[in-house]
């Protein structure tokens, strides 16, 4: 009978899944390779039934109250001549006011503040082996002792550990989408975006986009620089001076404030990189491992909707593993079945974000102008260009599992 499950990974994935378990009467415990809960970072979006996943878990008003509110942004040209301005709304065709947008790392520390009194957390650490037999999964740590677990999920993200140690190399896995992105945060010093407040400001030319995202006023300013790749592209992960010279060589010679992004970018402490990437994987689960969010079914940063897939799979497993009352062959047929349409459907989304994000030509990069242009204009239309988020994020009824577990309760009494 399943009961001890391990998680690695505490961002979002991870600490909702570690809540529902608990909820359903198992006993997660977490492993993050951080030495602690971050907040802060980039903005993300929780939509439609990851709304309602943390409206269950009681925290709905506390992440409404982190919403940035984000008033949309304003493309420019090379002397700052606006181009086109966005409402938020008008990007995911999603009624103003609905979606709530908010920093990755406060979303990540509101999941931990939740769940801590209940769960394991062990940070700084990170699994470096797993066998697994018919006794459980053997579990080695850098630091920690070994352990033994009936289950292990990777919530570990698109490089996921627990993926590569299980499901085999990433570049099986990997799909990079023909982009790379640099983020870092900019000093008001930096005098770049300071009169910004809770929205962004870009600027594109064919194949590179440069901006900054004021996310809450000019305390907090991000900057941005992305670029499209060729087929192959790949730079070292762990060499962040090679990472900073391969930005700076795409933005060479660039015109508005590309210059003084490029600077910043040098010396970011927290300077982020990497490929825009989605994982396709055949199969969610191997034996007593599973993966969820980002490991198992990353849709990229171009369809906004990894973070409400992780919210949601970590909901439907925990569900689904209750409802099958702990069996771990059943509940991850189950929750592959039930979710897998859907992911498939966000992925989607990705592969035309792209193309309004950064152009690849000057013929290509005029025409999303002047459809960026028309937006205000196009009244009910518009749905028609940019209704694609909302239709894919409401495209899955969030389903109930207090009733099915109600006919299937897990004995609880060997439960401490
Ligand atoms: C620049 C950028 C912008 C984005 N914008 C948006 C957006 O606008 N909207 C949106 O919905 N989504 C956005 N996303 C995607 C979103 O951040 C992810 O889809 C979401 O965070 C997935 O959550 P997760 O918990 O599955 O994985 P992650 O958030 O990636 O978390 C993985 C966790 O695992 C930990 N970890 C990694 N390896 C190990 C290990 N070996 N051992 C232990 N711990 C480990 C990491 O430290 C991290 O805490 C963006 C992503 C990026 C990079």
């Amino acid at each position: 009978m399943t009961r001890t499950i391990l998680i690695s990974g505490a961002s979002i994935a991870g600490p909702a899944l570690a809540f529902w378990l608990h909820h359903h009467g198992f006993r997660p415990v977490i492993v993050e390779r951080a030495p602690a809960a971050r907040d802060g970072g980039y903005p993300v979006d929780v939509r439609a039934g990851a709304l309602d996943v943390v409206d269950r878990m009681g925290l709905l008003p506390a992440v409404r109250d982190a919403h940035v509110d984000s008033r949309g942004g304003t493309f420019v040209g090379a002397r700052g001549r606006v181009i086109a301005r966005v409402t938020p709304d008008e990007v995911t065709g999603s009624p103003a006011g609905r979606d709530v947008e908010l920093p990755r790392g406060d979303l990540a520390r509101l999941l931990h503040e939740h769940t801590r009194d209940d769960v394991e957390y062990l940070f700084g650490d990170t699994i470096t082996a797993l066998e697994q037999d018919a006794g459980g999964v053997h579990v080695t740590f850098r630091n920690a002792p070994p352990r033994t677990f009936d289950l292990v999920v990777g919530a570990d993200g698109l490089h996921s550990t627990v993926r590569g140690l299980t499901f085999g190399p990433e570049d099986r896995f990997r799909h990079d989408l023909g982009f790379a992105f640099a983020g870092f945060s900019l000093d008001e010093a930096t005098n770049v975006g300071r009169n910004l407040d809770r929205e962004f400001v870009a600027h594109n030319t064919p194949g590179r986009m440069a901006g900054v995202n004021a996310v809450r006023g000019r305390h907090r300013l991000i900057g941005m620089l992305a670029f499209a790749t060729p087929p192959g592209f790949a730079v070292d992960p762990g060499d962040v001076p090679a990472q900073r010279d391969v930005v700076a060589t795409a933005f060479d010679g660039g015109g508005w404030e590309v210059p003084r992004l490029v600077e910043a970018m040098r010396s970011a402490e927290d300077f982020f990189f990497d490929t825009v990437s989605q994982i396709r994987i055949p199969g969610w689960s191997r034996g007593r491992v599973a993966l969820v969010g980002d490991a198992a079914y990353a849709p990229a940063l171009l369809s906004g909707q990894g973070t409400s897939l992780a919210l949601i799979g970590a909901y439907v497993l925990a569900g689904e593993l209750a409802a099958a009352g702990g069996d771990a062959t059943v509940a991850f047929t189950a929750y592959e079945r039930a979710l897998r349409p859907f992911v498939e459907r966000n992925q989607e989304l990705a592969k035309s974000g792209g193309a309004g994000l950064i152009p690849q030509t000057r013929t290509a990069l005029w025409m999303r102008n002047a459809v960026l242009a028309a937006l205000p204009y196009l009244g009910p239309v518009k749905r028609l260009l940019t209704g694609g988020v909302d239709e894919a994020a409401r495209s899955f009824p969030l389903p109930d599992y207090e009733r099915s577990i109600a006919a299937k309760p897990l004995p609880r009494d060997d439960v401490g």
